[in-house]
Parts: structure tokens; C-alpha cells; sequence
């Protein structure tokens, strides 16, 4: 069939959710240069810019540290969070779970950041018709001490928009089991677990992980045969971040990504962006890139985006609200009605 639309076109328009998005990763590229700029030491280009150009893993998250060095204070987390959600909203997004960690700055506390950030969450989302909820990340290289911290937080502000808790950071440090009863604490407290896993080769970790069952995983790059078995048996969700997967170089190329094995296999994946600052990638780009390498036609990408919806971690009437908006964008995204 032929369409009128470009396949990009298409992907603007049809509505999405995004599951898998860092606060800070997804800052603006032009609010970094605007916070390098007003940095009184600065010396030189921006760093930032520099390590976009030279990737693989450990540098993407030499990257993060340029970020958290200039995203300092509670004003600068209140606009980059309304940022954020401005841009998802500019292109369709009408449902995201945000993840951040939670930071101390001078005389603020850690509650402070949260407040902050929910507040933003908040006004933003009225402003623009979309609905935002937060999970809050514990860092796989902090102590048990810090990360139980985080729970208790999340504990306070629960009916607050706090909706789940996410394992990230540095895959090369710390270990899943050491943190492990923060997470425990977490599923005891009602929050739903989402874990980054298997960034690396490091199967008995993944193993590890896969037996504790979190409600989702985010990457699931380096699996063997037997843990991908086990992963489609248990049905867990994953988020899909191929632009960042193919930046960080965990995969040579969009074809080889595993994208393609977990959707024929029917599993339940999300397109996802991660860090859409520092990729330089929008929730509508990873529709087009799978589009296009996979040969997904318009109504494959309209039923991934609405499949997606039961991934989320959104309460029950608020997921039909998002099939409600999708059913309704069938005639504009020039989609038969079924
Ligand atoms: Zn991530």
C-alpha cells in the first residue's frame, strides 16, 4: 500500500510511551552547551561534544560524569525535567516513566531533588497532555546503605507519582546481589522493579537476575541461548534501546540488534530512547530505525507502540485512557478503522 506519509511522518504522529528514559541523559543538547557556557572554568570545547564523536561503552558514561558535573543544583533539575517531558510531548509521547537518581546538593537534600522533580513532573504534564511518572534509580556502583536510602525516599513520596525503582549505572561496578535487598525491600513496599541487565557479558549476573523476576529489564544485550530461553519462557518485558545500544557499541548495527529475534519471538519489547540527549535519538526515530530495518509495516508499529501500554508500570485506568488515544488516532495516522 502505498502512503502518502513519510515513514518518519508516520512515526511522529502515532502515539507512543517511553519506559526507559534517564533525567539526565535526556537533557537538551543546547542546555549543556548553555550550562558549559555559564561554567566559569571552562576551558576548551565541550568535552560533551567531543565524547559524542568517540564511542563505546566506558565512554558513553564518561559522558554522564561531564553531565552531572554541570547539571548542579535544584534549579537546573527543575528545568531540565520540564524540558524533558516538553520534548516527548512535541513528539506524541502521551505516557513516560522517567528514572533518576536521587542527589544531595549543598544544603538540599535527596527528599528535596524528589520534590522537585515531581513537581515539575507535575505542572509540566498538564501543561501538554501527557501523563509522567518516575521511578527512582538506585546506582549499581553505590553502597547497599545508599540504595536502601533510596527505597525509604521513594517510600515517602508513593502516591506521588513514584510508580517503580530502576538498577542502573557503570555495569562494571558493583554487583546486583550486594543490592539486592534494597530491591526486596522495594517489591515488599509495592514498587515495581525494572533492572538494566546483561550491558555486558556477564551471564551469572544475568542468571541472578532473571530468577529474582523484576517486572522488567532494560537492554538484555548480552544473553546466552539458555538465558534468552528462559527470559521468553518468564515473558519479561524489555525495554529496547537501540540507538543506545549502537552508540555505546554494544551492537554493531541496527539489523544485528536483537530487536529483531525478541519481536519475532512475540516477546513483549518497548521501544525506548535512554538517554535521548546524549544519542541524539527521539522516541519516534527508534520507530522509524525499526520501520525501516525490519520492513515493519504502519499497523506492526501501531500495535508495538500499543502493546507497549501493558509493559507499563501506569495504573489500570490510565492505560486504557492511553488505548483510548491510540484507538483514536487510527483516522489521522491514516489507519482503517478496526
Ligand atoms: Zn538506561
Amino acid at each position: 500500500m502505498e502512503h502518502a506519509e513519510s515513514l518518519e511522518g508516520f512515526c511522529k504522529k502515532l502515539p507512543k510511551i517511553e519506559l526507559h528514559a534517564h533525567l539526565n541523559g535526556s537533557i537538551r543538547m543546547s542546555t549543556i552547551q548553555e550550562l558549559w557556557d555559564r561554567k566559569a572554568d571552562r576551558s576548551g570545547d565541550l568535552p560533551f561534544l567531543e565524547a559524542q564523536k568517540t564511542k563505546d561503552f566506558q565512554s558513553a558514561f564518561s559522558m554522564f560524569s561531564v553531565i552531572y558535573q554541570l547539571v548542579q543544583g535544584l534549579d537546573v533539575i527543575d528545568r531540565i525535567t520540564r524540558e524533558v517531558i516538553e520534548d516527548f510531548a512535541k513528539e506524541n509521547v502521551i505516557y513516560v516513566e522517567l528514572r533518576t537518581t536521587l542527589k544531595a546538593y549543598d544544603d538540599k537534600t535527596k527528599l528535596d531533588y524528589l520534590d522537585v522533580v515531581l513537581k515539575a513532573m507535575r505542572e509540566t504534564a498538564a501543561l501538554h497532555n501527557i501523563e509522567v511518572n518516575l521511578l527512582v534509580s538506585i546506582n549499581r556502583a553505590e553502597s547497599l546503605e545508599n540504595a536502601m536510602e533510596a527505597v525509604e525516599l521513594a517510600v515517602q513520596r508513593k502516591d506521588q507519582g513514584v510508580v517503580g525503582i530502576d538498577l542502573c549505572g557503570n555495569p562494571v561496578c558493583g554487583k546486583f546481589s550486594e543490592l539486592r535487598p534494597a530491591l526486596e525491600k522495594a517489591r515488599r513496599e509495592g514498587f515495581k522493579l525494572t533492572l538494566h541487565a546483561a550491558e555486558i557479558v556477564n551471564y551469572g549476573e544475568t542468571q541472578e537476575i532473571l530468577d529474582f523476576s523484576p517486572e522488567r529489564l532494560g537492554h538484555a544485550v548480552f544473553m546466552t541461548d539458555d538465558l534468552k530461553s528462559q527470559l521468553f519462557s518468564k515473558k519479561i518485558p524489555v525495554e529496547i534501546c537501540i540507538t543506545s545500544n549502537i552508540k555505546s557499541q554494544s551492537c554493531d548495527g541496527p539489523l544485528g540488534h536483537h530487536f529483531g529475534e525478541f519481536y519475532r519471538k512475540s516477546h513483549p519489547i518497548i521501544l525506548c530512547t535512554d538517554d535521548m540527549g546524549v544519542f541524539c535519538t527521539s522516541v519516534s526515530q527508534e520507530f522509524s530505525i525499526v520501520g525501516d530495518t525490519f520492513q515493519l509495516g504502519r499497523e506492526e508499529l501501531y500495535d508495538l507502540s500499543l502493546s507497549s501500554i501493558d509493559c507499563s508500570f501506569a495504573s489500570e485506568a490510565s492505560k486504557e485512557t492511553f488505548r483510548r488515544r491510540m484507538r483514536e488516532s487510527r483516522t489521522s495516522l491514516g489507519l482503517e478503522n478496526k
